[in-house]
């Protein structure tokens, strides 16, 4: 579904990724893991064209993002086309960034109505289906400060799945929550990956990977520095600084 190529990305003169490869099959749930400033919001950043990429290319179900090749060259996509390539892909932030003065269904309903011209009927049933699903059905007419911080993440999800993504970015989802909430949001991600949702995940819950992950990928400066299955990866490094970095979570 996924398939990145030789992806250079820099910012100015940083290089933050030089040449990233990852497949990511349908169904697969790949967790990313690696140290601050390894580059791995950039790369999901990427996978969506929240940032272009400088060199290689990125295909998610046969679209090359923010491209098109035309006459044997590739040409920068408009944002009108790059909008339609994103509503194959759901993103959800360490900051659940949920409007305010909207409940959590019209939180849901938003991009369906306003950007894709669902009706608002059949927006609201699904949004209605996908609270139940992140178990939250009795809270669709709450606004988010009546929300704890996992109940809005889950909101924020559920927003994510309502345009019926393909694949599903989360960049560090539960960073930003207290403790005792991390676990509520892992399990409706858990519950996701064992209904067959496409997933990439960046996130530092070592737990979750080796539960929920396909595969694992460790990334450090702008590099794949080691993959496998949580087993390999997490069981049994073989990359010094992929065993460093694991030896913190001990
Ligand atoms: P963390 O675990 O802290 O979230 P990360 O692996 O997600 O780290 P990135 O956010 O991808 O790391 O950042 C990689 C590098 O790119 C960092 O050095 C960062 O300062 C730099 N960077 C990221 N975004 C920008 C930007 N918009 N402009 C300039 N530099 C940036
Ligand atoms: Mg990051």
């Amino acid at each position: 579904l996924v398939s990145a190529r030789n992806v250079h990305k820099s910012f100015e003169t940083l290089d933050v990724l030089k040449g990233i490869d990852l497949d990511v099959f349908p169904g697969e749930v790949v967790v990313v893991l690696g140290p601050s400033g390894s580059g791995k919001s950039t790369f999901l950043r990427c996978i969506n064209h929240l940032e272009a990429i400088n060199r290689g290319s990125i295909m998610v179900d046969g679209d090359q993002i923010g491209y098109r090749l035309r006459n044997n060259r590739l040409e920068k996509l408009s944002s009108n086309a790059i909008a339609v390539q994103r509503r194959k892909i759901g993103m959800v932030f360490q900051q659940f960034n949920l409007y305010p003065h909207m409940t959590a269904l019209e939180n849901i309903i938003e991009a369906p109505v306003g950007v894709h011209g669902e009706s608002k009927a059949s927006a609201k049933a699904y949004a209605r289906e996908l609270l139940k699903r992140v178990g939250l059905e009795e809270k669709a007419d709450s606004y988010p400060r009546q929300l704890s911080g996992g109940q809005q993440q889950r909101v924020a999800i559920a927003r994510a799945l309502a345009i019926k993504p393909k694949l599903m970015l989360f960049d560090e989802p539960t960073s930003a929550l207290d403790p005792e909430l991390v676990g509520e949001v892992l399990a409706t991600m858990r519950d996701l990956a064992e209904q067959g949702l496409t997933m990439i995940v960046v996130t530092h819950e070592i737990g979750f990977a080796r539960e929920a992950a396909d595969r694992v990928v460790f990334m450090d400066g702008g590099h794949i520095v080691e993959m496998g299955t949580p087993d390999e990866v997490i069981g049994n490094p073989q990359h010094p600084r992929t065993q460093s970095f694991l030896s913190r979570f001990l």
